[in-house]
């Protein structure tokens, strides 16, 4: 290859002086990471933050983490890898048209859900209600310590020494825990790419949940008649499809999950840049000091999207098949925390730091696991017919 042709990282990050928005992070003027390292000669910092978190074990972990079903009750429904991957791209579809910094949201979506439980926000609630004595549990706080303290990588510390502006979008909200390592700094509110991350794995959830409900028949489609998305996406396709005999109910249902993705993509990226050229927005500083986030659908869809997800919480979330495994799964985290809690000798490996104490260790321990492991040890520990 030409020399002339090459792109290395100096190249790269001068391309994104040309190209990026001025109110977007530049990988040139990261705030650094923790542990200074020399710069890589083709990739910018957040595109190794990426990469890093793709090759973390962790990451790997999230395809056996359920996100609404456990992953042995079918194939085809959406696991937390699946979901992360989803909300990854719509980052990245978002970014790039906002002219924002696609590698930095890709980061930080990719990064979202490391630090969540064994099935899903049932495990969270337990572990959170058993740790409030103890420092508390959130999902967003522990992807931050997965990432700065689990993953065992590089010799001389642990953690993946990612950027300040990648560990800034993964923590999501001030806090005032205690944590190891130097928390990122903080402004009112956070990059463009955090809310980028954010708003898109809202948009991912909510369009895979749709899915999901359906094809596994709990969620009945004549509900969804009372959302004004689900109306016009279906209003939309109906026409599209009528008088063709090639079409079927499976199609037919997927053009209107499809129409209702691409109505909230759309909206969120034409009513952010509207909010941003209205604010006159020419800097990372003001969007830091800005009163709101500039990154969010336009109020009427908002709300919208805020009525399908009533309906999503009330008729599939709620629907007696979930809370059933719901409760089940609450049941096998209470019990694992209560095991090792009064006997720490049999987590082996646990990555919890003893300086922070044993309900900590045990949090950390429990939270890192998949559904299957969790469950395989839930019957090692506590089944009477088992081995020990
Ligand atoms: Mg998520």
């Amino acid at each position: 290859m030409s020399g002339a042709w090459l792109q290395d990282r100096e190249a790269s990050q001068k391309a994104e002086l040309e190209r990026l928005a001025p109110y977007a992070l530049r990988a040139v003027d990261t705030q650094g990471r923790v542990r200074a390292e020399t710069p890589h000669a083709y990739r910018t910092d957040f595109q190794r933050d990426r990469d890093r978190v793709l090759h973390s074990r962790a990451f790997r972990r999230l395809e056996y983490k359920t996100q609404v079903f456990v992953h042995h009750e079918g194939d085809h429904y959406r696991n937390r890898l699946t979901h992360t991957l989803e909300a990854a791209t719509v980052a990245r579809t978002v970014s790039r048209a906002l002219r924002l910094n696609e590698d930095l949201a890709e980061a930080v979506a990719l990064a979202h859900d490391l630090g969540h439980t064994p099935f899903g926000h049932a495990g969270e609630r337990v572990l959170a209600e058993l740790m409030k004595d103890d420092g508390g549990f959130d999902h967003n706080r522990q992807s931050l310590r997965v990432v700065d303290l689990f993953e065992d990588r590089y010799a001389g510390a642990p953690g993946l020494n990612l950027t300040a502006e990648t560990r800034e979008g993964i923590l999501k909200h001030g806090c005032a825990w205690d944590h190891p390592l130097p928390l990122p700094e903080l402004g009112r509110q956070r990059s463009l790419e955090a809310q980028v991350a954010d708003a898109a794995d809202e948009i991912a959830y909510v369009h895979h949940d749709l899915d999901d409900g359906l094809r596994a028949g709990l969620l009945d489609e004549e509900v969804l008649h009372a959302s004004g998305i689900w109306q016009r996406a279906r209003t939309a396709v109906d026409a599209s499809f009528a008088g063709r005999s090639d079409t079927s109910e499976n199609l037919r249902r997927s053009g209107i999950l499809t129409a209702i993705i691409n109505e909230l993509i759309t909206d969120l990226i034409e009513a952010s840049a509207a909010r941003l050229e209205r604010a006159g927005v020419c800097c990372v500083d003001e969007v830091r000091s800005a009163e709101r986030p500039f990154v969010a659908l336009s109020d009427g869809l908002a709300e919208e999207k805020l009525a399908l997800k009533r309906l999503l919480m009330e008729h599939f979330y709620r629907h007696p098949r979930v809370q059933h495994r719901t409760r089940k799964a609450e049941g096998v985290i209470a019990d694992l925390f209560r095991v090792y809690r009064e006997h720490a000798e049999l987590m082996p490996g646990a990555p919890g730091r003893v300086d922070e104490g044993p309900a900590r260790a045990v949090a950390d321990y429990v939270a890192g696991m998949t559904d299957r492991f969790a469950i395989a040890e839930h019957r090692r520990l506590l089944d009477p017919h088992e081995p020990c």
